[in-house]
């Protein structure tokens, strides 16, 4: 055979280059925020990207992931145009509709558009064994993080609280760091207790009880009122297998929301339809990327949505009759 020449081979590699910069160039870069890197945000985030990257060349879409400080953070990023997509809890993305909460001076956020719903979050109740928690009820005085501002969780924890008659900004020492923090706070005892929002199981509550300091997690029993009040909440239950390192023998008592995938009006139909089209026709697939989508059915990715589907997301819906 016929040895290349140094400059051919230069000029190959400059071909083979070029070529593969065509074809990225001729892709929409789309990014999908997420939460921290130790929840469950962060691993539906890569699965979904996984899924459609797979198809770029069809598709002419390639999604990237990034960690980001959570649901309020990913709406408003998504509004700003800075994010293509985030995921955001089910309640979140109803406030934002609505206007309320954190949304309340902003007024709705029309453009905010949903795609689907993805796995269950439980409001979870992580407390150090020694601090003597039984129960939401007993976090009175005791150094509980409720999380960041840019959190699903901090509303969540704020609500539970202010249902049992604990006022946070007096009756606890309230903490607002990130739920990636919270963990390693609890086992350097600079925490007593923290709330989090999270799928099950999720990296960062296996952390915490696999530490030195003993973790239980915590019912929260007493919140009806909520329930009642606020149509984006459901009961919940933790199956206590998934984190066997917890002080308690038992599933956890809770409530809670839905992750859910949201974009912007102003996203392209083509890309919307594109991964929505990937992770439904693939579902079984998509099940197997991670633990907490065991449980997930077509029609059960339909629910907890409030923001008017995306027209890309309702094309392929409609086309295979879930709409
Ligand atoms: N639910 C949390 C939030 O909205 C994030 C949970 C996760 O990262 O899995 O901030």
């Amino acid at each position: 055979m016929k040895k290349l020449s140094v400059p051919l081979i230069i000029l190959s590699l400059a071909v083979v280059l070029s070529i593969g910069s065509a074809q990225a160039a001729g892709s929409t870069f789309v990014i999908i925020g997420t939460g921290g890197i130790t929840g469950v945000y962060y691993p539906t985030g890569g699965a979904i990207a996984k899924m459609v990257n797979k198809k770029k060349k069809e598709y002419g879409v390639r999604a990237t992931v990034e960690s980001t400080e959570g649901s309020v953070f990913n709406i408003n990023a998504i509004m700003a145009g800075d994010l293509e997509f985030g995921i955001v809890q089910s309640d979140r993305q109803f406030q934002a509709m609505n206007g309320i909460a954190e949304w309340q001076d902003k007024g709705p956020q029309t453009e905010l558009r949903a795609v689907f719903s993805i796995h269950q979050e439980a409001v979870t109740l992580v407390t150090a064994t020694d601090a003597g928690i039984k129960t939401i009820i007993d976090l009175k005085s005791k150094r509980v993080n409720i999380g960041n501002p840019g959190s699903g969780q901090r509303q969540n924890a704020i609500d539970a609280l202010t249902a049992v008659g604990i006022d946070y900004e007096k009756d606890i020492k309230a903490k607002s760091f990130k739920a990636s923090e919270a963990a390693g706070l609890l086992q350097d005892n600079r925490i007593d207790a923290f709330f989090y929002t999270v799928g099950y199981p999720s990296g960062s509550i296996k952390e915490v009880t696999s530490g030195i300091r003993k973790v239980v997690i915590a019912d929260i029993v007493g919140v009806d009122s909520l329930l009642e009040r606020f149509p984006y909440y459901t009961k919940a239950s933790i199956p206590i297998k998934l984190y066997p390192g917890a002080d308690n023998k038992q599933d956890v008592i809770t409530f809670g929301v839905k992750a859910t995938l949201c974009t912007s009006s102003k996203i392209p139909d083509d890309i919307v339809y594109a991964i929505t089209k990937e992770v439904f026709d693939n579902l079984e697939e998509f099940k197997t990327l991670h633990p907490a989508f065991s449980t997930l059915t077509k029609e059960s990715m339909l629910t907890g949505l409030s923001a008017p589907l995306h027209p890309g997301a309702m094309k392929y819906f409609k086309e295979v009759g879930l709409k």
